[in-house]
C-alpha cells in the first residue's frame, strides 16, 4: 500500500524524488511557491560531474575567496552583512576547509555522483522524453602555470580514487575542438562526465508526472507545520492544509528557513549564479570549465550556454551586470573566435544554488520529525546528483537500506 508523500519544492531534486516515488507506487503531491520552470534547476550549465569529488570547502578556498572579494568582475562575492545565519555558515565553511574534511568527503561524493550518473543512464531509457543527454566528458582548461599545478594535483587525486582524468597538452585540447580555436596552456579531461539540457529534463519530468496524476501545485507556498511528538501532522500553505504520511523538503536555497521552522538548525546560503545563451554553429564538442575565470561553457543543441559566478548575498534576485560582463570577457580569452555580446539584462538567467557550508548535501530523515526527509544543499552539483537523490529519498521513505552510505549527508549534523 503506497503512502501519501508531499514534496516541498518542484526544482530538479523535488521532481526526481516525485518520479521515483510515483514509480514505486506512492501517491505524490508537489508544492511550490511559484513555477520552478525558470528557477535554479533549468538555466544551469547542464554538466553531470562525477569528476567533482572535492567539496567546495577545501584548503586554500578561504584565501582565494578573500582575493576575489575585491574584484567587481570576479566569480565569487559575499555581500558583507550582520546576519547570524551568514556568520554561522561562514564559520562552518572555514572550519571544514581542511585536508581531513576533503579526504573524508571524497568517497561520499564519489559514491553519490556515480550512483546518480547510473540513474541518468537508466532514465534516458525509461520515460518517453529526450533531455539532450550526451556522454562526451568535461574539459578543465587552464592558462597559467599556477592553475596547471593545482589542476594536475586534482587530476592525480581523481585517478587515485578511480575517477579517470587525463592531462592534455594545448595541442591535444585543440584536437578535441577542430571547429574553434582554443587558447590554453593545457587541460585535464574527465571522460566520465556528461552533459544535458536541464530545461528539457525539468519539462519532461513535469509533463510525465502530470500525466501520471501527480498533483504539482505552483501556487502553494508552505508557511508552517502542525506537529506532534511523531512528526509533521499538517503542512500549512497559503491555500490550505495538507495531511500527508511523509514530507520531503526539497526547497533548494530556502530549505534552511523551512527546516528551522521545525526546530532543527540546517545552515544554508543561496549562491547566486548567472547564465546566458548564444547560438553557435558548429558548436563545441565538449563542455568546459575555464578555470581561472570559473566560467562554465556547455554546448546545448545549436546554442552555447555560458554561466558562472557565486554571489552569497541572501535570497535576492538582482542581476549584477558587472559579473555578467566578467563571464562575457572570459570566453574569448580561451576561445578567441567565440565572442559573446553583453546580453540584455532581461535575457540573463539567474539561479540560487542551495549551498551547505561543508559542501555536502543534506539527504536523510530529521531525528526530531520522523516523517520528514530533507533532500537539499547540493550546491554546484544539484543537477548531477538529482536522480541519485530521488532514488535515495524513495529508499528512505520505503524503509529500505539505501544503495549508498547516507551518514555523511545526515541533515541532523549541525543539530
Ligand atoms: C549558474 C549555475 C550553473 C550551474 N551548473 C550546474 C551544473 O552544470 N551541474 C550541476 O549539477 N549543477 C549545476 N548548478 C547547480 C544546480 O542548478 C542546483 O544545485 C539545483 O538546481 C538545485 O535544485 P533544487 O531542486 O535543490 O532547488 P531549486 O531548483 O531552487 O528548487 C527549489 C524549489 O523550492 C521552492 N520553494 C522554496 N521555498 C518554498 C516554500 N516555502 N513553499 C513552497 N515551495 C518552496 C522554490 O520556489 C523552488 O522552486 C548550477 C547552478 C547555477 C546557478
Amino acid at each position: 500500500m503506497g503512502k501519501h508523500v508531499c514534496i516541498i519544492g518542484s526544482g530538479i531534486i523535488g521532481l526526481t524524488a516525485a518520479y521515483y516515488l510515483k514509480r514505486a507506487g506512492h501517491q505524490v503531491t508537489v508544492l511550490d511557491q511559484q513555477s520552478a520552470a525558470d528557477g535554479c534547476s533549468t538555466g544551469n550549465a547542464g554538466m553531470i560531474v562525477p569528476s567533482h569529488i572535492i567539496p567546495l570547502a577545501a584548503p586554500g578556498m578561504v584565501a582565494q575567496f578573500v582575493r576575489w572579494m575585491f574584484d567587481s568582475k570576479s566569480p565569487f562575492y559575499v555581500r558583507p552583512r550582520m546576519n547570524m545565519e551568514l556568520l554561522q555558515w561562514g564559520y562552518q565553511f572555514y572550519r571544514h576547509a581542511t585536508r581531513q574534511h576533503v579526504s573524508q568527503s571524497i568517497p561520499a561524493l564519489k559514491a553519490i555522483s556515480l550512483y546518480s550518473k547510473a540513474a541518468y543512464q537508466e532514465l534516458q531509457q525509461a520515460p518517453p522524453f529526450d533531455f539532450g543527454y550526451h556522454e562526451r566528458g568535461l574539459l578543465m582548461l587552464y592558462q597559467t602555470a599556477a592553475t596547471e599545478h593545482e589542476e594536475t594535483e586534482t587530476a592525480a587525486v581523481a585517478n587515485q580514487h578511480g575517477v579517470a582524468a587525463e592531462i592534455l597538452s594545448a595541442t591535444a585540447v585543440q584536437a578535441m575542438e577542430p571547429n574553434h580555436q582554443v587558447k590554453v596552456r593545457g587541460g585535464v579531461y574527465f571522460p566520465g562526465d556528461a552533459h544535458l539540457n536541464p530545461a528539457m529534463l525539468w519539462q519532461g519530468l513535469y509533463e510525465w508526472l502530470t500525466k501520471q496524476q501527480v498533483n504539482i501545485r505552483q501556487d502553494a507556498a508552505v508557511r508552517s507545520f502542525e506537529t506532534d511528538n511523531k512528526g509533521v501532522k499538517a503542512i500549512i500553505t497559503d491555500q490550505d492544509d495538507i495531511r500527508p504520511d511523509e514530507v520531503v523538503i526539497a526547497a533548494g536555497a530556502w530549505t534552511g528557513a523551512i527546516v528551522r521552522g521545525l526546530g532543527v538548525p540546517l545552515p544554508m546560503q543561496a549562491g547566486k549564479g548567472y547564465s546566458f545563451m548564444m547560438s553557435m554553429q558548429p558548436n563545441l564538442n565538449v563542455p568546459s570549465l575555464l578555470l581561472e575565470s570559473r566560467v562554465a561553457v556547455t554546448p546545448m543543441g545549436e546554442s552555447l550556454r555560458m554561466g558562472g559566478t557565486m554571489e552569497i548575498a541572501g535570497v535576492n534576485h538582482t542581476i549584477n551586470m558587472k559579473r555578467v560582463q566578467g563571464i562575457v570577457e572570459a570566453v574569448p580569452r580561451y576561445y578567441p573566435d567565440i565572442r559573446p555580446a553583453l546580453p540584455d539584462v532581461k535575457t540573463v538567467w539567474h539561479g540560487l544554488r542551495p549551498c551547505s557550508p561543508d559542501g555536502l548535501p543534506y539527504v536523510g530523515r530529521l531525528n526530531r520529525c520522523h516523517n520528514v526527509t530533507v533532500a537539499a544543499g547540493h550546491g554546484m552539483m544539484g543537477l548531477s546528483l538529482a536522480p541519485g537523490t530521488g532514488k535515495l529519498v524513495t529508499s528512505i521513505i520505503q524503509e529500505e537500506t539505501p544503495a549508498i552510505d547516507l551518514q555523511p549527508f545526515n541533515p541532523n549534523r549541525y543539530a
